[in-house]
């Protein structure tokens, strides 16, 4: 039986769950399902036992393992992995399922490394059953997906990316909790001196209806105004793609994306946005899609309603002006 267990990775930070550690508990619930085997999931930190409590009592899981110990307070990588590589060895599961954030990104290459296990970053989907599973990730910036198998032996230790597994999806039912017996190797190698929020969530862009998103495309913070006024216009909030607060055109809180917001508002403007993976996991449950770009094979095209191949600093001006006559 213990190669057929799934270990899910939870990622928390001062006793609050991330929200793809959700999205990552269903990943977890349907892989075991598929393969006719059982879902376990591992929390760390410490003072975390409301947490554990919570997850419990929500989700239907074999066991919910807990390191709860002063010197897991913070993530470090030395820390996590002295936690974490003689429960995955004692376990010895089939698959371990971490939400694909950088949290993942800087510690699940060095659990793979040390378990000899084979890396399956930024899964999208997955179908079949047993010893016959494919999967999906992103490749080429998401402008396709690659269909793939998993040759060889050892775990297979795999990323969720965002929304791929909705968390309304959750089997709901609860969880014995069981403290992780040996945490004697847990060894903080980081000194974290300090967290610092970077925008933080000041602007709720998912009570947005209608939502302007700009991307690279826009050309500079200077190029903005006849966005202003578009986003006036039509009564919407403004969002963006990772370049444009990367350069500093629009501060953090609007960023849209795997790294950002999840948005679903009635009607979404995407001008100059390419359509990366990571953008789209962010504005795909919008119900109106609207894409500006000068480029025709722009995969935002592929998820937009409304498409127009052209200069977003020509029409801009003149769709604020429509619809500025429009509402007079
Ligand atoms: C771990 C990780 C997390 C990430 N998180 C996010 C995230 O949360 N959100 C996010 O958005 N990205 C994220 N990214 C980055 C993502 O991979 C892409 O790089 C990014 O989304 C691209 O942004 P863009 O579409 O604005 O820029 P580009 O890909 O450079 O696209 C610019 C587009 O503008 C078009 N264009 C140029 N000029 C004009 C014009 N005058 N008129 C009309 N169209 C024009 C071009 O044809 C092009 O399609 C993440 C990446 C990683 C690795």
């Amino acid at each position: 039986m213990a190669d057929k267990r799934v270990w899910i990775v939870l990622q928390q930070r001062e006793g609050k769950l991330h929200r793809m550690s959700w999205e990552a508990i269903v990943a977890g619930q349907r892989l075991a399902a598929a393969i006719g085997g059982q879902a376990e999931a591992v929390l760390l930190g410490s003072q975390i036992g409301g947490l554990a409590g919570e997850i419990s009592g929500r989700a239907q899981l074999a066991a919910l393992h807990v390191g709860d110990d002063p010197r897991l307070a913070d993530y470090t990588p030395g820390g996590y992995a002295g936690a974490l590589l003689p429960a995955l060895r004692a376990a010895a599961p089939a698959f371990v399922v971490f939400p694909h954030t950088y949290q993942t990104v800087d510690s699940m290459p060095r659990l793979a490394q040390a378990l000899g296990a084979r890396l399956l970053p930024e899964v999208v989907a997955f179908s079949g059953s047993g010893e016959e599973l494919e999967w999906r990730r992103p490749v080429l910036g998401g402008k396709m997906h690659a269909r793939l198998r998993v040759r060889g032996t050892g775990p297979v230790l795999l990323s969720v990316q965002s929304a791929a597994f909705p968390a309304e999806d959750l089997v709901a039912g609860t969880a014995p909790t069981v403290p992780l017996a040996d945490l004697s190797q847990v060894s903080p190698d980081r000194e974290i001196l300090g967290v610092e929020e970077v925008g933080g969530d000041q602007v709720d862009l998912t009570k947005a209806g209608i939502i302007v998103a700009v991307g690279r495309g826009v050309g500079g913070a200077d190029k903005m105004a006849p966005i202003h006024d578009l986003a006036a216009a039509l009564g919407a909030e403004i969002g963006a793609s990772r370049p444009v607060i990367d350069n500093g055109w629009l501060p953090r809180d609007r960023q849209i994306g795997s790294s950002g917001q999840t948005v679903a508002p009635k009607l979404y403007l995407a001008l100059g946005i390419s359509g990366a993976i990571q953008h789209l996991v962010g504005m795909k449950g919008s119900a109106v899609v609207v894409a500006v770009n000068k480029d025709p094979g722009a995969p935002i095209f592929s998820v937009a309603q409304y498409g127009v191949v052209g200069d977003l600093h020509e029409l801009v001006p003149a769709l604020t002006a429509a619809v500025r006559e429009a509402k007079s």
